[in-house]
Formats: structure tokens, C-alpha cells, sequence
């Protein structure tokens, strides 16, 4: 209805204003735009208590905007120009700061930790367009207007319109789902941003005429706010997501490259065109833009180093990470003079978890498996899935009796308690283990070899049970 009305509501008010006829009417048009984004989002705080805190703060920035509104035209009938800055400004400005404040706590909302990418990705966006703002509306606006108060408040229009870039860059950037209402409300925010920047622009070199097309603009993004806040999915605007590293997508590269080269390029653009910019102003903002896409960089590094490092399906390290370990535990086992032993373990039978209850119930094993393991060993101890059901402990600094007796409790761990692989299904699963250790074997390759060895000797004998390097079938199978 929202989206409906909206059209005729603005064709009525053009009509009227171009012919003259009710200004009063007029006005009543004009602020039923922002009058309507209030009332509806109130209803949707009392619509959805999951909301209403950020609806209400919402409401307040729409009600805020009617007040400077209704304010402006008040003065307009009493005054026959309205002075500048009136107490309609204050209304105006109200606006920003609640809005901000609404957008911040669905941010909060959706993304429970800090999501530094995306906060990086939108304070890369702020900053580019800041400069923007700062070179072509900010400092040419206080520079041509008379008195500190005028100064003051011709400046907060832009820089409430930048804290609502910032805001809306981090709500459109970050995780969460991407609902029709987030879609709605990002388009809002780039109209509203859109005609304020014009506004500005158009008011800077005398161009602005009351009532031209800037009022439908206005209007339709009231218009649309209000359908945002209304439209069934807007519950899902606060809904909790992973705060996972954002995709690198096309559409978010191409938003980044132009922040990032708005502040060179408008310096470029400015000294071929013979104009003065200004100079320090964009190399800071280079400065920061800089320091930002580096520590953005630093963040995908870190991530790609850990997903190397990381299993996928149990989150413990990675053949490649204990493969970096042994060499770096062998080295250190060499100096100290201090064993270094390692368990190769093998789940039993595995084929038929799979073929039973399926690749899932297979991976829910693993799983269990895997939290069983991390209990049994110490902390310092590296655990790795070393391949498809194949699991290695590295024991820094522990004697050969000792990481057999490891080996014992965690064969005994796994074995002791059956497995849920699914609702109300229980499963029996039994590891062997093959230890081997360092000095007894002088090389890190022969280390492995002869755990896998070990490994395959206590397959051989029966299965779970612990086998160790140079013993045929060492530590019998206890009750
Ligand atoms: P054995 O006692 O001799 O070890 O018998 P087994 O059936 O366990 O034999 P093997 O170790 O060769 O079996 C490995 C099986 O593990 C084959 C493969 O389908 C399964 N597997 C490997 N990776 C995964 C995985 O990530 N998830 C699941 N569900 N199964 C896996
Ligand atoms: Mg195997
Ligand atoms: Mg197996």
C-alpha cells in the first residue's frame, strides 16, 4: 500500500504545486511522506517485540523529520521567508542521529562479534565518500556562508549524511540475511543520501528552486522506509548471523576500487582542471584509505593461513600444520635432548559406519571421535586429522611409556561409550593406534613410517588395540 500510494501522493502534490491551488494541502502532501515512515514504523514496534527498540528509534528520527517539517512551514506562514537557521533545523537534525542510532542496533542485532571485515569494508566506504563530501559540499558550504551558528549547522547536514553512509555501509556490507526490507532500506538511504548531496550542491551554486524534483525524492524514500518497516521480512533485519569473513563478490570489489580511488582521483581530477584541491586533505585521506586495505589484507591473510592450518569438518589442525609441527617438534626434541613421541590412530571399520548409517552419520562420528580425542590429550598436545578417519597426536616432550599409555586411554576413551550417529542411534566405534617416538627412530619421516607401521601391526592383530614402533603386538587388549 506503501509503494502504492506513494506515486499518486506526490502526482497530487506536483499538480497542486503547479498550478498554485492549497498550499496548505500542499504542505499536508509533502509531510504526509515522513509522517507516514513514523506511523508505520510504530506500528511495526508494536507489531514485533523482537523490533520495537529499534523501531522506536526509527520512529522517533521520522517524527523528528515531520517536526522540522511542520516547524519550517509554521515559520513559512508566520515569516514570509524563513530565516536560516530556523528551529526547523533542529528538527532536521534530529533526524540523523536517531536514524543512526536505529541502523546501529540492527547492526548489533545481526552481527553478535565484531565482523572487523566488514566494518573495515565500510569504513573504506566512509572515508572515500567523506572525502568527497568534505572537498565538494562541506568546505564550500561553510566557506560562502556568513557566521559561526550558519557555519555550524550548514555543516551538520552533511557530515549527519556521512554518519549515515558510514552506518548504512557497514548494515549493506556486513554478514546477515539479505532480506527485502534490508534491500528497501539500503535503497532509501542511497535516495535520501542522493538528494541531500543535490540539495546541497544545487544550493551552493543557486540552482535550487522550492519544490523541484529533489521533493519527490524525498517523498518516495519516506514512502519507501515506511514499506520497509512494514514488509514481513523486516524481522528477519535483526536476525543473528555468523560473523564469518564476508565473501570477496564482484558487486562489494567494484564498491571498494571506487571508495578507494575517489580521494586520487578527484586530486587528479582537480589539478587538470586548473582547480586549487585540497592537497593535504586528500593525502590524509589516502593515508587512511592505505592503512585500511592493508589491514583488510592482513584479515585474508590470517584467514587463508588458517583455513590451511584448519580441518573443515572437525576444526582440528590440518595434515599440512602437522606436518610444519614435526619438523619444527623434531628440531626442538634434538636440542633438548627430550623425546618426542607421536600416536597414528585409525578408526575400525569405518566403511561400515559408512554403508550403516550413511556419509553423515560417518562425519558425526568423526566428530564425536574428535571431541573425545581433544579431552584425552594434554592442551600443548597438537591433534590433527591426518586423513579421512586417520587422526595423529604429537606428544612434545613425552616419553615413549608414557604416550603408550596415552594411546591406552584414548583407545579405551573411544571405545568405552557408543557414539549417537543419529536421533536415538547409538553406535559402537573402536581406534587402533600406532605409537612411535624420537630418538627411537632418528628422522622425522622414518617417525611416520614407523607409527603407520605400528598402526598397521595392531590392524593386524585384532584391531583396537595400541601398537608401538619395534614391538610386534605390544600392549595387549585391556578389559
Ligand atoms: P579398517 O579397520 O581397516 O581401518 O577398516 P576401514 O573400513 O576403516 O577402512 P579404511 O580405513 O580404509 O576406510 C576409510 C573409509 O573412511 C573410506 C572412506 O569412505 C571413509 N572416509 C574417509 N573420509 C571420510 C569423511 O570425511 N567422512 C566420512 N563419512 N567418511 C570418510
Ligand atoms: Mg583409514
Ligand atoms: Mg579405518
Amino acid at each position: 500500500m506503501c509503494l502504492g500510494v506513494a506515486p499518486v501522493v506526490i502526482g497530487v502534490y506536483y499538480l497542486l504545486v503547479h498550478l498554485g491551488l492549497w498550499p496548505g494541502a500542499q504542505v499536508a502532501l509533502y509531510v504526509s511522506a515522513n509522517a507516514t515512515f513514523a506511523v508505520c514504523a510504530l506500528a511495526a514496534a508494536r507489531r514485533q517485540p523482537t523490533l520495537r527498540p529499534v523501531m522506536l528509534l526509527l520512529a522517533g528520527s521520522g517524527l523528528a523529520g515531520v517536526a522540522g517539517d511542520v516547524t519550517f512551514y509554521f515559520l513559512a506562514l508566520v515569516q514570509s521567508e524563513v530565516a536560516y537557521p530556523s528551529v526547523a533545523d533542529v528538527g532536521y537534525l534530529m533526524a540523523y542521529p536517531l536514524m543512526a542510532a536505529g541502523l546501529l542496533l540492527i547492526i548489533r542485532r545481526r552481527t553478535p562479534g565484531w565482523d572487523g571485515a566488514s566494518a573495515i569494508d565500510a569504513a573504506i566506504v566512509a572515508v572515500g565518500a567523506g572525502y568527497l563530501v568534505l572537498e565538494h559540499v562541506i568546505a564550500p558550504t561553510v566557506s560562502v556562508t556568513p557566521g559561526t551558528v550558519t557555519k555550524l549547522v550548514s555543516a551538520a547536514y552533511p557530515i549527519g549524511d556521512l554518519m549515515l553512509i558510514m552506518v548504512g555501509a557497514r548494515l549493506v556490507l556486513g554478514a546477515g540475511p539479505r532480506s527485502f526490507a534490508l534491500r528497501l532500506i539500503g535503497v532509501y538511504l542511497a535516495l535520501v543520501l542522493g538528494a541531500d548531496t543535490l540539495y546541497s550542491i544545487q544550493s551552493l551554486n543557486g540552482t535550487y528552486q522550492i519544490a523541484n524534483y529533489l521533493d519527490a525524492v524525498w517523498m518516495v524514500s519516506g514512502y519507501l522506509f515506511a514499506a520497509a518497516v512494514l514488509h514481513p521480512s523486516a524481522v528477519k533485519l535483526v536476525m543473528r548471523s555468523s560473523a564469518d569473513m564476508p565473501d570477496a563478490t564482484t558487486g562489494r570489489l567494484i564498491v571498494l576500487a571506487v571508495a578507494a580511488v575517489t580521494a586520487p582521483a578527484s586530486l587528479l581530477i582537480q589539478y587538470i582542471t586548473g582547480r586549487h584541491p585540497h592537497v593535504a586533505a586528500a593525502a590524509a585521506v589516502c593515508i587512511v584509505l592505505f592503512l585500511l586495505v592493508l589491514a583488510r589484507m592482513a584479515g585474508l591473510v590470517r584467514a587463508q593461513r588458517q583455513a590451511a592450518i584448519t580441518d573443515g569438518l572437525t576444526g582440528l589442525r590440518s595434515r599440512r600444520y602437522l606436518e610444519e609441527s614435526l619438523t619444527n617438534e623434531a628440531a626442538r626434541s634434538h636440542r633438548s635432548g627430550q623425546p618426542l613421541s607421536m600416536l597414528l590412530l585409525d578408526i575400525d571399520h569405518f566403511k561400515q559406519v559408512n554403508d550403516t548409517y550413511g556419509h553423515g552419520g560417518g562425519d558425526r562420528v568423526l566428530v564425536e571421535v574428535t571431541h573425545r580425542l581433544r579431552e584425552l590429550v594434554r592442551p600443548g598436545d597438537t591433534v590433527a586429522r591426518y586423513g579421512g578417519e586417520e587422526f595423529a597426536v604429537l606428544l612434545p616432550a613425552t616419553d615413549p611409556d608414557v604416550a603408550l599409555a596415552v594411546a591406552e586411554r584414548v583407545r579405551r576413551g573411544v571405545a568405552n561409550a557408543p557414539i549417537a550417529v543419529t536421533e536415538g542411534q547409538l553406535t559402537q566405534v573402536t581406534v587402533s593406534i600406532g605409537m612411535a617416538w624420537m630418538p627411537g627412530v632418528p628422522t622425522v619421516d622414518e617417525l611416520v613410517l614407523a607409527a603407520d607401521r605400528a598402526l598397521y601391526a595392531a590392524k593386524n592383530a585384532g584391531r583396537n588395540q595400541v601398537a608401538s614402533a619395534g614391538t610386534p603386538a605390544s600392549v595387549p587388549l585391556a578389559a
